[in-house]
């Protein structure tokens, strides 16, 4: 019997966010193409989150049991996904940097296609149909994919289960590494520091751009992403001027983000920064100029100079969320 799997990820014994989204949806494509759902879980550090694993979706929770699995290493995990991956109908995997890192190459591996970036995966008359959006946004692709396949899910854009599943099975496969096939050692893992939320988690994001006129433009912008509990991200333009850090950009050479809510202010909205922000629910501009091609993304705008909009909006959101 083919089998679809999720690679999951937790903090001790609780999953991610990210993971129960794509637990949620490895379960309703499994209940829909009538097939067993197995998670992955690298690593003894991540078994602990087994109970919890079954309970979001999966009917076999499978605990990678190598130490060496605990931290990701392209070449250590893909031996041991390629090793356990049994009659796989779809293998689903975080679009985050792991999952965009190992896609391409399990998918060779499993001689399976491979759909990266998908925002809506279903299952009709025996085969994955997925969607992504192109062109910057402006146009959504789908493709119907028979036979094995490899997907990176975007975060956000699927929802975990309503209620928790019971029963399930935990099972515990000893994974053998060819260290002659090991070419890379880890040499340090650095945590990226966050203040505030994740850009990757964040509900609500507030951006800005070179429209901000300077690095004291995004002090203000952080007054309205404390009152919003928003993450923050600048464009390309921004972080290249040095107003903000790499680690903010967002856009196709930056990060990929799909929030509720995305305010872009003095962003222009080049093709390139809409890549990244193609699955937000809802964009909002404030832009000097009418014909800036963020508008036509946005729900709402506002033509204006920021620096005359942003006291307002921060005093008024501010006594709206007290209430
Ligand atoms: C290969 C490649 C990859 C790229 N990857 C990315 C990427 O990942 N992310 C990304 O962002 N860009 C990326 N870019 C760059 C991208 O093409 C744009 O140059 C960049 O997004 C522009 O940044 P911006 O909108 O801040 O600046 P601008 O295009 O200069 O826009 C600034 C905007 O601010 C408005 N403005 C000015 N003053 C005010 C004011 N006082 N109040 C309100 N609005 C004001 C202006 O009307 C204008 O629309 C990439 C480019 C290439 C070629």
């Amino acid at each position: 019997m083919e089998n679809i799997y999720v690679l999951t990820d937790a903090v001790e014994s609780r999953p991610t966010r990210n993971t129960l989204e794509l637990l949620g949806l490895g379960h309703r494509l499994a209940q829909a193409a009538g097939l067993k759902l197995r998670a992955w879980l690298p690593g003894p550090a991540r078994g602990q989150a087994a109970t919890a694993v079954l309970a979001a979706g999966a009917d076999e929770a499978v605990i990678l049991d190598e130490p060496r699995l605990d931290t990701y290493q392209p070449e250590l995990w893909l031996q041991a996904l390629t090793a356990t991956a049994s009659a796989p109908a779809a293998v689903i995997l975080p679009a985050d940097s792991t999952g965009r890192d190992l896609a391409p190459r399990l998918a060779y591996r499993l001689q399976s296609q491979l759909f990266t970036d998908a925002v809506e995966v279903s299952w009709s008359d025996g085969a994955v149909v997925a969607k992504r959006p192109v062109y910057g946004g402006k146009a959504i692709m789908t493709a119907r994919v028979a036979g094995p396949v490899v997907l990176t899910v975007r975060a956000h854009t699927a929802s975990p289960l309503a209620e928790p599943k019971t029963g399930g099975e935990i099972l515990r496969e000893a994974v053998q590494i060819d260290e002659a096939v090991v070419h890379t050692r880890l040499v340090e893992h650095v945590e990226e520091k966050t203040e505030g939320v994740r850009l990757e988690d964040a509900r609500v994001i507030v951006s800005g751009g070179r429209g901000l006129g300077g690095a004291e433009g995004f002090a203000e912008l952080q007054k309205l992403a404390a009152i919003l509990h928003a993450g923050i991200g600048a464009s390309r333009g921004a972080v290249d001027l040095g107003w903000a850090p790499p680690s903010w950009q967002i856009g196709q050479t930056g990060k990929i983000v799909s929030p509720d809510l995305y305010l872009a202010i003095g962003i222009s909205g080049a093709s390139q920064h809409m890549a990244g922000v193609a699955s937000a629910k809802t964009i909002v501009a404030i832009n000097t100029d009418p014909e800036a091609p963020i508008f036509s993304y946005a729900r709402l705008g506002v033509v204006a100079d920021y620096k005359k909009v942003l006291p307002h909006l921060i005093t008024a959101l501010a006594a709206a969320l007290k209430q």
